[in-house]
Formats: structure tokens, sequence, C-alpha cells
């Protein structure tokens, strides 16, 4: 059975005007130990699916329909304490801003502590802080009770993601969320990060999800990735396979684009810019965009087609009868 299975996943986004149709059927699976990278460009609606999954988007995010299943049961139909739970006793989520996720007013011990009453209530009290410490210790933060003694804004940014990465840790008994770790950290330090992250999974045997715009981790770290365009999975396959031979025109164009998607100036490698979501392109989101798009591309949304033993592609060239692939 797989840990986690997501299903046709719909989630919607409402300002007073206006309706964004953001996730659009997305469906992925990670099983026991499995290390997923989920790639694509800024604003593909990767951050929305992972805080869809735990349920914690923005009173805006609605999930119009689909199904998350967490160890087989669907977290959509469960009660909110079912959810929290698992939120605070299975799965941990690295956030893409360290400093945002800390709360400036607290010192670091405060609201560790206060996540470890949570996430270890089965524990004695009197354990949680040499469980605090154990957790500092294991992200390489030797200092610990300076570190705990001290607000965020005190440490450096790598520390505070480093102190994110223990927090998250202590959450983290089956499955680690990781959303863009390393943004906003020095460049000398993001390979250390996510170095770190892939070290401590295997360690704990945990699954991962890994959202990264480092590629190069991505193909390192990860067993399997998934594409996403515009909230769509468009591609899914393993890690070599795909960095290898790409299938998807859009994967094609984003691993070509890599060492600019490193950088600070995101998307700038492929031509045109990602869909108004208010208004997604009929068919084939990517239509636009596409330099083989043909009639039926506008036309006719391209089915997930598996191409070869655990290799998915969403496109009409590789749909049957298409002459592709
Ligand atoms: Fe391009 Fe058509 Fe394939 Fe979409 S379905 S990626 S538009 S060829």
């Amino acid at each position: 059975m797989n840990l986690l299975e997501v299903r046709n996943l719909r989630v919607n986004y409402r300002s007073y005007w206006y309706t964004y149709h953001v996730l659009n059927d997305v469906s992925l699976q990670v099983s026991q130990g499995d290390k997923v990278g989920l790639i694509g460009e800024s604003g593909s609606g990767k951050t929305t699916l992972l805080k869809s999954i735990l349920q914690i988007l923005p009173p805006q995010g609605r999930i119009v329909s689909g199904e998350v299943l967490w160890k087989g049961t669907d977290l959509l139909k469960v009660s909110k304490d079912y959810v929290t739970n698992v939120r605070r006793k299975e799965v941990g989520m690295i956030f893409q801003d360290p400093l945002g996720a800390l709360n400036p007013v607290f010192k670091v011990k405060e609201q560790f502590l206060d996540i470890l009453r949570h996430s270890h209530s089965d524990h004695d009290k009197s354990d949680h802080l040499s469980l605090a410490e154990e957790l500092l210790r294991s992200v390489m933060l030797p200092d610990t009770a300076r570190v705990l003694e001290s607000y965020p804004f005190q440490l450096s940014g790598g520390m505070r993601q480093r102190v994110i990465i223990a927090m998250a840790l202590a959450s983290a008994r089956d499955l680690l969320l990781a959303d863009e770790p390393t943004t906003n950290l020095d460049v000398t330090i993001q390979d250390q990060i996510l170095r770190l992250i892939g070290e401590l999974v295997v360690k704990r045997g945990l699954s991962m999800i890994l959202v990264s715009h480092a590629l190069g981790m991505v193909a390192k770290m990860t067993h399997r990735v998934y594409v996403m365009y515009a909230g769509s999975i468009v591609e899914e396959a393993p890690t070599l396979k795909l960095f290898s031979e790409p299938l998807h025109p859009y994967t094609s164009m984003l691993i070509e684009s890599a060492p600019r998607l490193a950088s600070t100036r995101l998307g700038e490698g492929i031509k045109g810019n990602p869909p108004d979501y208010r208004y997604p392109p009929s068919g084939c989101r990517f239509h636009p965009r596409c330099p083989y798009a043909t009639g039926i591309c506008k036309e006719v949304r391209p089915p997930n087609v598996e191409v070869s033993k655990h290799r998915y592609v969403a496109c009409h060239m590789y749909s049957e009868g298409a002459g592709g692939g």
C-alpha cells in the first residue's frame, strides 16, 4: 500500500472577483522509503499541492474534489483532529521561508518545546529538552544551548534553516515534505543543507517529497520525479530516466534551462509565461508555449499515458494513435 496517494486533486483559490483554478486533477503516490522530487517553474502549484496534503491552505484556498489517502485513509473525509494528529506526529514539513516559519517574538527553545509537546506527547515532559538538543545536534548545530536560548533574528539564515529542519524532523516519523528548503539561503550553503536533508531522511528511514529548483540535487536525492506545469502533473518517471531522456516538451525545456532556474532569474529559460489561473488554456495547459502544439492540443486535454514501465506522460505526442513516443 502507498504511504500517500493523492488522487485527482482539484484546488481553487478565490478572491473577491475571481476563481483561480490552481490544481487540475493532480495525482501522486509516495510509498514507504520513497524519495520523490517535484519540479516545475515557480507558481506551478507545487506548494499548493504540499499544503493541500496537510490541509494548511490559506483561507482563500478550497479543495474542490479528489482524495488524499494517507495510509489508506482519506484525509479529506476525516475530522480536523485526525489531520492535526497526522501533521504533528507523522508528516513534517520544511517551509520555504525559515524566518517566516519561526515566530520572531519567542526563543527557539519555547517554539521547539511547543512542537515536541504535541509531536511527542507520549514522552515525559522532562525528556523534551534533551530531545530538542538531540534533534539540533542531528542537523549539525553543536552549540545547542546557545541556539535554544536565541531569538530567530539572532541566528544566521543557515542556522535558522537547520532549526526548521530539526523541528520538522520532530513531526516527521514517516514522511518529510521539503518545500524549496534552501530558498533565501546563501548559495554556498544550499548544497550543504540539501545534502544534510538527504542524509537525515535516509538515516531516519523517512519518505520524502522534495520540491526544489536545484535540479542537480533533485537528481541526486530522489528515486522518482513528478514534473508539474500550471497545476497539472505532465510527466512522471524514475529520476535517471527523466533527466537523461525527458519526454514531455515542458520537461525538456525545464531541464535545458536548469542553470537559470538555479539562479534567482527563475523561469526565464522557457519562452512565454505561465498561464493566468483565472482563465487557464483549454486542452493542454502548455499549448500556448509549446513549439509542437497542434490543433488537438488546444481542444483536448492530453491523457496521462504509461509510455513504458513507471513512465507516464501527459502529451498528445505520446497518446495512442498520435504517432509519438
Ligand atoms: Fe505540446 Fe501538445 Fe504535448 Fe501539450 S499536448 S505538450 S501542446 S505537443
